[in-house]
């Protein structure tokens, strides 16, 4: 069975084929960082990690890019209120990030590359749609003439008839159109700016994904992802930009995530605490909000709520407790060499998997992988209950569960997942807090590596880390 996916361009799921063989360009569009995560934020973090996770299990290279968005009116305005610079804002917020993504047992991305680090592409980027006519300057601003590409508004099915109808009529006059939007922005008195051909000033938000994906993925990519609201206007207008300059597709596959909700509202920043990542990984394991996110299609509405959580906690815990008294009875006893698990074993945990692998073949099928997943721990609890089990089983029960593990995560891997540079960052970082009196930062890391099963050993040759 070839691995489908849903297709928002084409609305069906279509076979999944790479550009290249064995190899998988993904670009999920990133967090405008003026503040923390909610939990909303997290639920495409977590469905593509999974879906990334998936297409490494079945021995694909993916090289998944995710851009920092870190100047935009919000964060220059959040470093008005805290009484700092944009840059220092972005920092306090890309690395909340970093620790939130570590909390909720997602892989870091091949590559973070951030808007103020890539001016010149993003400059080039503009001045290349304008040599083609496909840009105009107006006032120091820079739009996209969309009058000029035929198939805006083919992703998200509008034609450009209709969207005048739905704009609400901002009369700008420094537009031909109502629909172009901005590639640059000039700096108003005062703000955080950059050169460039048309005066000092900043990108507009949607031409920075088409420039990052360009450079580090190429021309055309297999997938691309995010939040439905994403679909228009962000990704219209990215495809409007890549493909008038390209003239090629922009991607191949294009994949979007359902909302998130509270009751019935769509969640939003506003909503504030307590529906923070960093807040509610402080009470909930990575397993459990996994779990909770994954038990629901991505394509289908979720609700958050702290009952949801709590039956997600049970159902990880059965989960993780079946897992770790598999490994405890193979640390009792190891198989002998050469030793084979029985027939029937054998037999069964090849139904799970092939269960499990149909179902994430089927569009990710997460909640159904999961029924796989309990019928894991229904033939792991009777071997365990069974004197007679032989380590061999148990071997290969492990062997098993780590397989469809890998891919959704919800029992940890025992700090395997932090490569040992990650660690020594963290360390270095606690090391430079303590030197600085800054006792908050260096608790909050020293807490953050235990989580991560680090033990800091403080030695006379100094400071000395090892797993739990
Ligand atoms: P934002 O920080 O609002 O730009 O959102 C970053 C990512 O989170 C985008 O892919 C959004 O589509 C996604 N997102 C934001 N809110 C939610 C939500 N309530 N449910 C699911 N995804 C969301
Ligand atoms: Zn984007």
């Amino acid at each position: 069975m070839a691995l489908q996916i849903y297709n928002t361009m084409s609305r069906s799921k279509q076979d999944f084929v790479p550009l290249e063989p064995g190899k998988v360009k993904m670009y999920v569009c990133g967090p405008t960082v003026y503040g923390y995560m909610h939990i909303g934020n997290a639920r495409p973090i977590i469905v593509f990690d999974t879906v990334r996770n998936y297409l490494e299990s079945i021995g694909y290279d993916v090289n998944y890019i995710t851009n920092f968005t870190d100047v935009d009116d919000k964060l220059i305005r959040k470093a008005e209120e805290m009484n700092t610079t944009v840059a220092e804002v972005a920092e306090i917020f890309i690395r909340a990030y970093n620790e939130d993504i570590v909390g909720l047992g997602v892989k870091p991305a091949s590559k973070n590359p951030r808007v103020t680090e890539s001016m010149d592409l993003i400059i080039n980027f503009i001045k290349a749609l304008e040599e083609k006519g496909f840009a105009y300057e107006s006032g120091g601003d820079v739009f996209y003439r969309t009058a000029k590409f035929a198939d805006y508004g083919k992703l998200s099915r509008q034609n450009l008839e209709e969207l005048q109808f739905g704009i609400r009529v901002e009369v700008d006059a420094r537009k031909e159109n109502p629909e172009d939007f901005v590639l640059w922005k000039a700096a108003k008195p005062g703000e955080v700016f950059w050169q460039s051909p048309w005066g000092n000033g900043r990108p507009g938000w949607h031409i920075e994904c088409s420039a990052m994906a360009k450079e580090y993925l190429g021309d055309t990519i297999d997938i691309h992802g995010g939040g439905v609201d994403l679909q228009f206007p962000h990704h219209e207008c990215e495809c409007a930009q890549t493909e008038a300059l390209t003239g090629k597709p922009l991607s191949n596959y294009w994949m979007h995530n359902a909302f998130l909700n509270i009751g019935d509202e769509k969640m939003s920043k506003s909503l504030g605490n307590g529906l923070l990542v960093k807040d509610i990984r402080q009470r909930f394991k990575a397993g459990t909000i996994r779990y909770f996110m994954l038990s629901t299609h991505y394509r289908n509405p979720l609700n958050f709520g702290e009952e949801a959580l709590i039956s997600a906690e049970k159902s990880a815990e059965r989960i993780a407790l079946a897992a770790g008294n598999v490994k405890h009875r193979l640390e009792l006893a190891a198989p002998e060499a050469g030793a084979a698990a029985s027939g029937e074993l054998t037999a069964r945990l090849q139904e799970i998997s092939s269960m499990f692998h149909s179902k994430m073949q089927d569009d990710f099928n997460t909640p159904d992988a999961i029924t796989a997943v309990f019928d894991w721990v229904k033939l792991a609890n009777q071997a365990l209950a069974d004197e007679e089990t032989a380590p061999a089983d148990f071997a290969a029960l492990l062997e098993a569960f780590s397989g469809m593990n890998a891919v959704l995560r919800l029992v940890p891997e025992q700090a395997a997942d932090q490569t040992d540079e990650e660690v020594e960052q963290l360390i270095a970082e606690r090391t430079e807090a303590r030197k600085t009196k800054n006792w908050a930062r260096a608790d909050e890391i020293r807490d953050l590596l235990n989580d991560m099963g680090i033990v800091l050993e403080d030695t006379a040759q100094g400071m000395r880390w090892r797993r739990k």
